[in-house]
């Protein structure tokens, strides 16, 4: 076992600690399992395309792909899902996870009411009052998922400040303050269900750390002088993003997106993996035939073998879009002439 990564000093010997927030996201990822195979898929969502781990599928058309989201769940992939609840064995030790539920506590007794189960239509934003509560909150998660998850980078010194700050040997309101943070609502309205619509995810693109936390979007940056606007599906807007990242703010303030801007954004995010998958499988398939007859594989072969991954029964002992089935698929269709 070793040493916990908040304290340095005592044995790592807490199993189970949730990196993001259980209680915030597990009404996106836990029901009935009518969604959990898209989220199965998001766990190992890799944002290099050129990546064959990319459990994204997509089909000739984005919308073919959508659709897909409506099968029946496997029961494999609702277990593969049920098994990736975004939390790890023996980093943390019991006392540094009692820090973590206070901070986590406090933020849902305090904040959350003032957001969860409200209507913001035609409302786009909030201010928070309690900057303390709202960023301890956040920048845990932002601590936790740095330490915890390797597709989440962020600078070294800024897992150390976020450290301290987590620790409280180094947490005041101004040093809580100096770290940019850009934190969207999204206004999630309606039966339990809803929720399943968001995403739960983590991405580094450009200078931004980006995590997908259910209804909540969060972003971060090292430094002030990177925090530039990045386009997210429509969460993002070049007009007010400078406005909405909190630097040594007075009060904290949120965007909003409301529950119509929501499912909006969601369905841009699906359209652009979708188009990112399929060209992936495009691009592979075409290198592999061309290896092997020195010649680009007719367009209508393409078309059947992404077909085939999206739709067909054709090896479904594996996940519909794992990597053994792709490579299976593969293999398949480069042997037609
Ligand atoms: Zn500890």
């Amino acid at each position: 076992m070793g040493t916990c990564e908040l304290c340095r000093e005592r044995p790592a010997n807490k199993k189970n600690t949730h990196y993001l927030t259980d209680g915030i996201i597990r009404s996106c990822l836990n029901e009935d399992g009518s969604n959990a195979r898209e989220k199965a898929m998001m766990f190992n969502i890799s944002w290099n395309e050129d990546s064959i781990e990319a459990k994204f599928q997509r089909s000739t058309s984005t919308d073919a792909i959508a659709r897909t989201y409506g099968r029946e769940a496997k029961e494999e992939e609702i277990d593969e899902a049920k098994n990736v609840p975004f939390s790890v064995d023996y980093v943390f030790c019991s006392e540094c996870e009692d820090i973590f539920t206070e901070i986590e506590n406090k933020f849902i007794k305090d904040i959350l009411p003032q957001l969860r189960g409200k209507d913001f239509t035609g409302r786009p934003e909030i201010t928070l009052d309690d900057t303390f509560t709202v960023r301890k909150f956040f920048l845990l998660q932002v601590y936790r998922t740095a330490i915890c998850d390797p597709d989440y980078q962020i600078d070294n010194a800024l897992v150390e400040k976020l450290r301290e700050i987590i620790l409280g040997i180094n947490n005041d309101i101004e040093t809580l303050k100096s770290i940019p943070l850009n934190i969207t609502y999204l206004n999630t309205v309606g039966a339990d269900y809803e929720y399943t619509k968001n995403t739960v995810g983590v991405a580094v693109i450009e200078n931004n750390k980006l995590i997908l936390f259910n209804d909540f979007v969060i972003q971060v940056f090292d430094d002030i002088k990177n925090a530039s606007f990045v386009d997210l599906w429509g969460i993002n807007d070049r007009r007010d993003f400078k406005y909405f990242t909190n630097y040594c703010e007075e009060r904290f303030r949120v965007k909003i997106l409301d529950n119509k801007q929501r499912l909006q954004a969601w369905d841009n995010y699906h359209k652009e993996r979708a188009n990112k998958q399929v060209n992936f499988y495009r691009r592979t398939f075409a290198v592999s035939y061309i290896k092997q007859h020195h010649r680009p594989p007719a367009p209508g072969l393409v078309r059947t073998f992404i077909d085939a991954i999206i739709n067909s029964d054709e090896f479904n002992n594996e996940p519909r879009y794992s990597t053994a089935r792709f490579k299976k698929l593969q293999e398949k269709y480069l042997q037609v002439k």
